[in-house]
């Protein structure tokens, strides 16, 4: 049974959605202010969070911005009409999905498994991603073989750690695809990144180094992650 955090102060609409989130079978897990809800979404680790805007303690979007340092969990925001200048943040921030107050409870439901279908799909993308591939691949110079974990760029042999290696195959067999720092964290340590974590950033430092001419193909993407290009100049 999924299990839903519910991020809501007005004590009447959080027993009325609760009612309907138990009744579309859902374990729903309640917290009233930001800090018990980022407390809880570390201590509980649910599969989704309805996160309301205006909240004691600090708001829905400090909640969001702590939550997404560490966590792609799925994440429906709700606002109310006069806040909507918000949304436009609250998307840069990381919000999955909006819903205005006051909304219905057939839609609210219907968004709910949506999120959760969609964030379901995902994980077996991101569970295809951590699958050793075999094929050896290649980007100019650079020649990456997977099954031999080796790496070489015009024929000498790339000194790479283990993570550094797992960053450039999986950036590399998905070449032109954005990743986020939380995804790739998640995919190549095999576990979700602590807050202020700064070893995605560091390695693909040392990656862009290491690949010399080569290391302008792994872009930084604005307010997302990195993302492998073709060299500029060459041929796919
Ligand atoms: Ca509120």
């Amino acid at each position: 049974m999924p299990t839903v955090l519910l991020v809501e102060d007005e004590t009447e609409l959080a027993r009325l959605v609760i009612r309907e989130l138990e009744g579309a079978g859902y374990a729903v897990r309640h917290a009233a202010d930001g800090p018990s809800a980022v407390r809880e979404v570390a201590d509980s680790t649910p599969d989704l969070i309805v996160l309301d805007w205006m909240l004691p303690g600090f708001d829905g979007l400090e909640v969001l911005r702590r939550v997404r340092q560490t966590s792609a969990l799925p994440v429906l925001m709700l606002t109310a009409r006069a806040e909507e200048i918000d949304r436009v943040i609250g998307l840069e921030v990381g919000a999955d999905d909006y819903l205005t107050k006051p909304f219905g409870s057939r839609e609210f439901i219907a968004r709910v498994r949506a999120l959760l279908r969609r964030h379901e799909r995902l994980q077996e993308i991101l569970a295809a991603d951590r699958a050793e591939g075999t094929t050896t691949l290649n980007l100019g110079p650079l020649v990456v073989d997977p099954s031999a974990h080796l790496a070489r760029l015009d024929g000498e042999p790339l000194e790479l750690t283990r993570t550094e290696f797992g960053l450039l195959h999986l950036l590399l067999r998905n070449k032109g695809r954005a990743f986020s720092r939380a995804y790739l964290h998640d995919a190549v340590w095999g576990e979700p990144a602590v807050e202020g974590d700064r070893s995605v950033d560091n390695a693909i430092l040392r990656l862009r180094k290491k690949l010399g001419d080569l290391g302008d193909t792994i872009e930084t993407v604005w307010g997302v992650g990195y993302r492998l290009s073709q060299p500029k100049g060459r041929g796919p």
